[in-house]
């Protein structure tokens, strides 16, 4: 047995292959069936009067969409092929019937959803799955390469992080105040302590109530935190992670962006050269210029300005420099400026969003304290996150990035849905 991709090397000569029928087509005299496995397609032919009348039944009758076989046959080139190669069969074998296959053409986008755990067989969804495995591999491998030690953090947390409005409470044994993980941030910091370099991969969950299409409720967060790390230190490493990931895809999965259609120039030229760096205040004034667009002082950007900063350029963006009051309780003040904060958000190319958002830390008790209690929150509750201001206390920062977002626009999807297997948002929990 072997592959297509393996078969299709050889060239010429006999072969075994197995797979699911991806397509097929039959007359009187021949029947056509595309075999799909997770390498390849291609098209396999059995002519009526050259093959025994069982074989030629099978063919007919149980050679069916999603059935899964095993051909025997004589591979050879053939230029008018969806893949360029066709396997006259000599044997086939039904391993498994398919019968009326659910998802015929030209179906609706819910349709497909609801159908997702057969969806996922498609040879878009098929390239989107390999392409999202090379950028874990990426993510695992540039914070490894850059000596980070893989940390985990609680996914069942009792403080919240990153605002309360999109915190997901469980029923924790009828104990109040347990949520589902935004981010490891505050699980991670302590653990700088003792190893430094610190990365993961893990679900994070957000209730977010918004019908975009960046926001799931559960996505796949790579994150890091440095000690000892400045301000500049946090975005290189943002800047070389993306580089790695964006340089891996299009070293390992040039098949499937052209599977996608994806406009591959647009993504290398993405990664050629520096990303572009501007503060808070430039992004208002280059708004203000090129687009007329004007932003009060003080308000986060939103989605369409960070999509009109996007077309002015083909690389990523780096924010730097936010207004305190738009960004989380432990970001470090600016220390010429007071009134805005070390927090930096990555904004995608081609209006994807914002991709990676970091900052400096706040090394100081007292500030961090004072920030707290300023956002409504009790200081008491983080008394174990303030012991890392209060034990050996150093500077230090780090990131998260969203995996799907990176995906989404690395594959050029349409939505973040189709970044992950099975989609969670507000309205989506099944399959
Ligand atoms: P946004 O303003 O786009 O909602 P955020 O400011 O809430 O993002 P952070 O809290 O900084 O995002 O989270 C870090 C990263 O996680 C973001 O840069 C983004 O890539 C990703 N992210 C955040 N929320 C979601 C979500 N609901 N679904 C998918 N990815 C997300
Ligand atoms: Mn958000």
């Amino acid at each position: 047995m072997m592959s297509i991709k393996e078969a299709m090397e050889q060239g010429t000569g006999q072969v075994s292959i197995r797979g699911w029928v991806h397509r097929e087509r039959k007359s009187n005299q021949f029947a056509f069936i595309i075999v799909r496995d997770s390498t390849n397609i291609i098209q396999c032919i059995v002519e009526k009067d050259k093959v025994p009348q069982r074989l030629w039944e099978d063919a007919i009758q149980r050679a069916t969409i999603e059935a899964s076989v095993i051909v025997h046959g004589t591979i050879r080139p053939e230029k008018r092929a969806p893949s360029e190669y066709e396997i006259d069969i000599t044997d086939l074998e039904i391993i498994g019937e398919s019968h009326e296959f659910p998802i015929t053409k030209d179906q609706s986008i819910e349709f497909l959803a609801d159908m997702r755990h057969l969806w996922l067989r498609s040879r878009k969804m098929t390239a989107i799955l390999k392409i999202r495995s090379t950028v874990f591999g990426a993510i695992h491998d540039y914070f490894r390469e850059n000596g980070f030690y893989e940390y985990h953090s609680p996914l069942f947390q009792s403080v919240q992080c990153e605002g309360g409005s999109t915190l997901f409470k469980v029923d924790y044994f009828g104990q109040k105040d347990v949520f589902l993980a935004q981010t490891w941030q505050l699980y991670a910091e302590p653990a700088i302590f003792a190893l430094e370099k610190i990365y993961t991969i893990a679900p994070s969950f957000r209730a977010e109530k918004s019908k975009t299409s960046r926001h799931l409720t559960e996505y796949w967060h790579a994150e890091m935190e440095a000690a000892w790390a400045t301000f500049d230190d946090i975005q290189n490493y943002g800047e070389g992670l993306l580089k790695c990931i964006v340089g891996r895809v299009l070293e390992k999965n040039q098949d499937e962006l052209r599977i996608l259609k994806r406009d591959i120039k647009k993504l290398e030229s993405a990664v050629k050269k520096s990303f572009v760096r501007m503060t808070y205040d430039e992004v208002l004034n280059i708004l203000k210029d090129k687009c007329k667009i004007e932003i009060e002082w003080g308000k986060d950007l939103r989605t369409i300005e960070e999509d009109e900063l996007s077309k002015m350029f083909d690389t990523p963006i780096i924010v730097t420099n936010y207004p305190k009051a738009v960004k989380a309780f432990y970001m470090k003040e600016d220390s010429k400026n007071p009134t805005v904060v070390h927090g930096c958000d990555f904004i995608a190319p081609e209006c994807y969003g914002e991709i990676i958002g970091g900052s400096e830390r706040e090394s100081d008790i007292t500030q961090i304290e004072k920030r707290l209690r300023e956002q409504g929150e009790d200081p008491n509750q983080y008394l174990f996150y303030l012991d890392t201001r209060k034990y050996g206390s150093v500077p230090h920062g780090g990131f998260g990035l969203g995996v799907e977002r990176v995906i989404a626009w690395v594959c050029g999807l349409d939505n973040i849905k189709d970044a992950i297997p099975f989609p969670r948002t507000m309205l989506r929990k099944t399959p």
